[in-house]
């Protein structure tokens, strides 16, 4: 399948062929329907934020999924999903105590799937994917809760926005500015 590649700092994105594996346990294999750029992607393309290269950016997508690995029960072959790339393992003292979105398991392994190793290879190298969701591609492999079901009404382009725009804007109006109903504001961006 073809991705975009981000192979150094200060590079342009190459737009070529690369290996995709096929999902693990605990893993969905997405068709990308919509990507959306984000800062945060120019942020690593610039060097201003890490990434482990080469890194397949787009962290900010929705799709179809194609296949699911063993013991994935929420989503199936068919449902249009939302990409997130704030996955949680469930597991660790954060996502057991309802902050899921500190997932340490998730911190500590970045850009590569849980299980530390990537789907994602060309020529024998590994290739990382950006916040678990990698959608600057025509498909991605992502944990099971780093895609979440839609309704089959919602226009991809629209879906895709909801992986970062959406939810960074709500969160900070709401958890960070604790915007309230009725309350007068100024938006800038
Ligand atoms: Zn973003
Ligand atoms: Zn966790």
């Amino acid at each position: 399948m073809k991705a975009a590649v981000l192979w150094d700092v200060g590079q342009p994105l190459s737009i070529e062929e690369v290996d995709l594996d096929p999902p693990k346990t605990g893993e969905v294999h997405v068709k990308v329907g919509a990507a959306g750029i984000c800062r945060s992607d120019l942020h690593v393309m610039k060097g201003e934020a890490t990434a482990k290269l080469p890194v397949v950016l787009g962290h900010e997508g929705a799709g179809t999924v194609l296949d699911v690995g063993l013991g994935v029960t929420s989503v199936k072959p068919g449902d249009r999903v939302i990409l997130s790339f704030v996955p949680n393992c469930g597991r660790c003292f954060f996502c057991v105590s309802g902050r899921v979105n500190l997932c340490d398991v998730h911190a500590a392994t970045g850009g590569f799937l849980y299980d530390g190793t990537t789907r994602l290879h060309k020529g024998g190298e590994r290739i990382t994917h950006q916040g678990k969701v990698a959608c600057f591609a025509q498909e991605t492999i992502v944990p099971e809760s780093g895609c979440i079901r839609i309704d089959d009404s919602v226009p991809m382009s629209v879906a895709a926005f909801i992986g970062c725009c959406v939810t960074t804007g709500v969160g900070a109006a709401m958890f960070t500015a604790k915007i309230t109903p009725g309350q007068t504001v100024a938006v800038i961006g």
